[in-house]
């Protein structure tokens, strides 16, 4: 079993450098009483880290993040929130896809290679869970996972390596 509050600490740990440059404040809500799952650590910490990096990248300088987790019943949930350029709805679909990303100046300068989000679907589906993206064009986005706090074997599939 992995505490999440561990997992988010260790998360934070990773990104706080490239925060910081950008002035960015990450914002925490820890649940109210500490939740573990049946999960392996290192995919986990990758999820938080890809959802951040990202939220930080497409974030202006001075920005908000906001972290938080929540408990629902068989599920954890965990939500991050920027306040960055947004995607556009027509967009929203297609940036969980292998290379894609949302075309403009913006995008390009951030570089990467659009592979961020296709590896923690994959991760998070392979675990039976969910994850979706709420956003307003310029004014932020909200990505958020669930995941069941037991790994049921019919759940388990074999993900795709990169
Ligand atoms: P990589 O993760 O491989 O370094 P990437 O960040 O461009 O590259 P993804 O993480 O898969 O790739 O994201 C795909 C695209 O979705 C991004 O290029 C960007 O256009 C858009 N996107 C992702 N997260 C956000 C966000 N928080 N705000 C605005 N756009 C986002
Ligand atoms: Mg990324």
């Amino acid at each position: 079993d992995v505490n999440i509050n561990e997992i988010v600490e260790t998360s934070l740990q990773t990104v706080e450098k490239q925060a910081k440059d950008k002035g960015i404040n990450i914002k925490v809500g820890y649940p109210e009483e500490s939740l573990t799952i049946k999960t392996d650590k290192d995919k986990l910490i990758r999820v938080f880290v890809n959802l951040l990096t990202n939220a930080i990248k497409f974030t202006p300088h001075d920005g908000e993040v906001e972290i938080s987790v929540t408990d629902a019943g068989n599920h954890i949930q965990a939500s991050i929130k920027d306040n960055g350029i947004g995607i556009p709805p027509e967009k929203r679909e297609k940036i969980f896809d292998k290379f894609y990303q949302v075309d403009s100046t913006a995008t390009r300068k951030a570089g990467g290679t659009g592979l961020g989000l296709a590896i923690i679907k994959g991760i998070i589906d392979g675990q039976g869970g969910s994850i979706f993206v709420e956003s307003e064009t310029y004014k932020g986005s909200t990505f958020t996972f669930r995941l069941p706090k037991e790994l049921k074997e019919e759940d388990f599939t074999e993900i795709e390596q990169y």
